[in-house]
């Protein structure tokens, strides 16, 4: 074994900014967390070459004193901190003193400074680490920094940089983290002369998403407001009819700093159960401010990732906050009638397929082929009046007497549509329409309702609602333990294949809270006792047969809470009216009722929207009536 010795500094320099400074992107935060510690109001961001050629950030902030220059570029030197007891006390961004240090060691660094107090600015030049002798120089107040040749001297670095495209991306996101945390100040981003980004200070933190987003994703937005003794919570979330593929848009920051934690994205998650689909994931900007003496922000160089003191506290306090919010925010999809073909955004693309995946879906789970003509499907039957007791029939859809005549459920005669909008058009503020208002609804294609409503009209997907219904009055009475089953009086045997057997047995605690009894009974084949009253229309093996589908496309043995609520969606699935079933005016009326029972009727459980509204406003404006 070769003698120990100490490292020079230079090899201790490199090994410490290999951690901190991994990409462009990386220095960009670095330069930007300095200049807004230093009060800065105004940050600009020059680019070349996505930073492979040049950084440059200049600000407005405090400024750097000549005499100060060359400690800021060594390693832990720090204005931030003093001692050990300031680390629970970080009101700044930075405070470990090392990321000057190490873009100086791998880059050509050149720092100009003038505090606001002194006449002439200084520069310092650094390269690969070695400092060249401070000169005065003019400059305005406060502090400008170049970076060239990032990783000129650490060959393997500079091989890891990807394209100038990627390099820019991260770096624009870097920017955008810092510009979404302090809409106060200005920034802007110039890359290869163009100017990128121009954000000018805003007072509401809606303006600048709006700038860095686009205006649909800032007018989805809804505000959250939570506090507690010692948890502040603010911002905003996205309506779940703006949603991503992956969970980059979730913007925390906790104390001003943008982190990333895993408990806190699940909070979110579960705060959208049900209003996204699976796979889509929330957007949110959102700021916790809680006592720097409860959270650890020591635990990366990198320092966005934190650890909580009480985590669960915070979790529940998003999760909650987000939750009471949705309840009483009008989360109903709002249709589109685009003027002319629009360059389809990333959500309107995305709506179609999913609508039609859903009824694919639907039908594939009812074994009906998924391209069937209308005409091909079966007709609905009516909802089950004998036999076992169905809860589509004694609670779902239990008939209200309709109030308005059948004819008119029908369908309202063109000339009486026409007078009623327009005598809507010309007395729209004169009266409030609630005050006579009743709503007429027509099953259109046997698949859509037709809902005319106060706000102008609505077009409900009647399996995805009656979906939502049935679903959540199961969860009521699943975690109630009042779900009603049926004892068979001969169980029926059910054969499956391969290790199906094993997998519903495996599972039988979880299906007994659904109300399916099952019993081993040797081979491949299971005996069912008990059965859900809600699947009365199905037979216990094409049931079992969907169940292990599920099972089996779970994978990894997932939560049985997960697993419950897996369940619970595919038995309200084939519980619900199909696509394609016609309804009688009646049972259009009855689900229609029962629809504001479900808290989240908006939505079907597998996050799709219900309805759709068009408001009369953006009717008439279609029609150029205003
Ligand atoms: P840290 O930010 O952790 O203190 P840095 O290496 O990033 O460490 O910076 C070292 C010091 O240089 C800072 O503590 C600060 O005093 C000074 N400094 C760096 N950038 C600026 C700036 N843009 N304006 C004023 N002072 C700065
Ligand atoms: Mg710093």
């Amino acid at each position: 074994m070769p003698d120990i010795c100490l490292l020079p500094t230079s090899v201790v320099n490199k090994i410490a900014a290999g951690e901190v400074i991994e990409r462009p992107a990386s220095v960009v935060k670095e330069l930007l967390e300095n200049s807004l510690d230093a009060g800065a109001t105004r940050v600009d961001i020059t680019v070349e070459k996505g930073g492979a050629d040049l950084i440059r950030i200049t600000d407005n902030g405090c400024g750097i004193r000549a005499d100060q220059l060359t400690l800021a570029v060594a390693t832990h030197a720090t204005s931030k901190i003093s001692d050990a007891d300031d680390l629970f006390r970080v009101q700044t961004l930075g405070f470990r003193g090392e990321a000057l240090a190490s873009i100086a060691e791998v880059s050509r660094l050149v720092l100009r400074s003038r505090p606001a107090d002194c006449e002439a600015g200084a520069e310092l030049e650094v390269v690969g680490g070695r400092a060249e002798p401070i000169r005065p120089v003019g400059c305005p107040v406060g502090t400008s920094i170049e970076v060239r040749q990032l990783f000129f001297n650490t060959p393997v670095r500079h091989k890891f940089m990807r394209t100038t495209q990627t390099e820019m991306g991260h770096i624009t996101e870097a920017v955008s983290r810092l510009a979404i945390a302090n809409p106060q100040v200005h920034f802007s981003l110039t890359h290869g002369g163009r100017l990128l980004h121009d954000l000018p200070p805003v007072d509401d933190l809606r303006d600048r998403i709006a700038t860095l987003y686009g205006q649909p994703i800032a007018e989805s937005l809804i505000e959250i407001e939570g506090r507690d003794e010692e948890v502040g919570l603010k911002g905003y979330v996205a309506n779940p009819t703006h949603s991503r593929g992956n969970n980059r848009m979730q913007y925390l920051f906790l104390n001003g700093r943008y982190i990333r934690d895993r408990s806190l994205q699940h909070a979110l998650g579960e705060a959208y159960r049900g209003l996204l689909l699976t796979g889509r994931y929330p957007i949110c900007f959102l700021h916790l401010n809680i006592s720097p003496s409860m959270v650890d922000v020591n635990v990366h160089p990198t320092k966005s990732e934190v650890r909580f003191q009480d985590g669960g506290r915070i979790y529940s306090q998003l999760l909650g906050s987000l939750r009471s919010k949705f309840l009483t925010t009008d989360l109903v999809a709002r249709g589109t009638v685009p003027d002319q073909p629009s360059d389809n955004d990333d959500e309107v693309a995305a709506s179609t397929p999913m609508r039609s995946e859903m009824f694919d879906w639907a039908k594939q789970q009812l074994g009906q082929p998924s391209t069937g003509a209308p005409s091909g499907l079966p007709e609905f039957k009516g909802f089950p009046s004998g036999g076992m007791p169905s809860m589509a029939t004694t609670e779902a859809l239990r008939l209200h007497p309709v109030s308005l005549p059948a004819e008119e459920a029908e369908g309202a005669s063109p000339a009486t549509a026409q007078e009623n909008a327009s005598y809507r058009v010309d007395e729209a503020t004169a009266e409030t329409p609630a005050a006579h208002f009743a709503p007429r609804a027509i099953q259109i294609h046997n698949r859509y309702l037709v809902v005319e409503n106060e706000e102008g009209l609505e077009v409900i997907d009647q399996h995805a609602l009656h979906e939502r219904i049935l679903y959540e009055l199961l969860r009521e009475k699943v975690l109630s333990g009042k779900l009603e089953s049926q004892r068979l009086l001969v169980p029926e045997p059910v054969d499956l294949a391969g290790n199906e057997a094993a997998l519903i047995l495996e599972n039988r605690e979880v299906l007994g809270r659904l109300g399916l009894d099952v019993e081993e009974f040797g081979g491949e084949t299971v005996l069912v006792s008990s059965y859900p009253a809600m699947l009365a229309n199905f037979s216990p093996n094409e049931v079992l047969h969907s169940l292990v589908e599920k099972l089996s496309a779970e994978g990894k043995s997932p939560e049985p809470r997960d697993l419950l609520d897996e369940l619970m969606h595919m038995i309200a699935c084939k519980a619900a009216v199909k696509y394609g079933d016609r309804l009688t005016p009646e049972e259009v009326e009855a689900l229609l009722a029962q629809r504001h029972r479900a808290q989240d009727h908006h939505h079907c459980p597998h996050g799709r929207p219900t309805a759709l509204v068009f408001s009369r406003e953006q009717l008439d404006r279609q029609f150029k009536r205003i």
